[in-house]
């Protein structure tokens, strides 16, 4: 099933995020992950693509396939774009469809200073387009509600994005975010350009300080302060970051299904105690 058609059946649509372990023979290791998170019933589950040099989707190919095969859930495999031509997103295409895949997450990827881009794809809205006329794969894209890095403005990002669901994305994931004000009126502009897809939002459990710090630093989100203050009490203190990591994330949650948001997009970082502890927490709200 594609995503968009989940979300005309439910509202709101609660997903996660995992990615395929880097070494081949720790791939293996992503079962006992699986088992936790498909036990949690999530509406479909992604699953990252490494891009920078690899040739195949291979790796999120065979993770999507056993979520979808094994437990009867959606899976949505990343897909990205620069470092490709087109033959070869054909043959990663058809790939999919051989693993009875239905959705991809179109995107452009990052430029990796060691590759030279191919110059089929500029933008992800050109890999949507391309996808879009050559197969019957349910496309979503990513949004960002601060503002992608590159981008002069959040309206000119808005404009871009509305070019991606005018050339056929279905559904939009955003990048992580802390504060809902910043979500919230990301998503009125949207509504203003005229994009009508379903929005899901993207919450990062924090659990690691080094880790945050390094993601931010790389996506251009704000860390507001409340989030700092968190950061720099717990940092040395494992379990007690966790504990305040989950119940951060947790309020976001609440609140943003408390404003009607579409669905809730959860990073879980493979970490299955991650989403456990929110899924036990928001159980309540959800079926409200
Ligand atoms: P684009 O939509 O192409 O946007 C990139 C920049 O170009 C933006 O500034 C945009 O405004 C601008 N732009 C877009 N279209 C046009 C246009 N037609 N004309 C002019 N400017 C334009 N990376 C991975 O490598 N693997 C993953 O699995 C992965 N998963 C992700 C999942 C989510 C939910 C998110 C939010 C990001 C993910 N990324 C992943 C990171 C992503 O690849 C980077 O953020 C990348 O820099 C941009 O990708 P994009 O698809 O948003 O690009």
């Amino acid at each position: 099933m594609h995503v968009a058609q989940i979300f005309k059946q439910k509202k709101p649509v609660v997903s996660f995020e995992i990615f395929p372990p880097k070494r081949d023979e720790a791939l293996k290791s992503i079962d006992g992950t699986l088992e936790v998170l498909t036990e949690l019933k999530p509406d479909f589950i992604s699953v990252t693509f490494g891009a920078g040099g690899s040739l195949t989707n291979s790796k999120t190919v065979e993770i999507a396939g056993k979520i979808k095969r094994n437990y009867g859930i959606e899976a949505v495999a990343h897909l990205t774009c620069l470092n490709y031509s087109k033959a070869e997103i054909i043959e990663m295409v058809n790939n999919l469809k051989a693993n009875d895949i239905e959705n991809i997450l179109a995107l452009r990827g990052d430029h990796n200073p060691n590759l030279e881009p191919k110059n089929d794809f500029k933008h992800a809205s050109d890999l949507i387009e391309f996808v879009k006329q050559n197969s019957d794969l349910g496309i979503s894209a990513a949004c960002y509600p601060e503002g992608h890095p590159e981008s002069a403005n959040l309206s000119e990002d808005v404009l871009n994005l509305k070019h991606k669901v005018d050339v056929g994305a279905e559904h939009l994931v955003s990048q992580l975010f802390f504060d809902n004000n910043i979500f919230y009126r990301f998503t009125e502009l949207c509504k203003v350009a005229g994009i009508n897809v379903p929005i899901e939002a993207g919450i990062m459990p924090v659990i690691n300080k080094a880790q945050i710090e390094r993601m931010v630093t790389l996506c251009g989100a704000s860390l507001p302060d409340n989030m700092k203050r968190i950061l720099d009490k717990y940092a040395d203190n494992k379990e007690a970051l966790f504990d305040a990591g989950i119940a951060y994330a947790t309020s976001q949650i609440i609140d943003l299904l408390a404003a009607g948001v579409d669905g809730i997009h959860i990073y879980t970082m493979n970490n299955p105690r991650v989403a456990m502890k929110i899924c036990e927490s928001i159980k309540n709200v959800i079926s409200r």
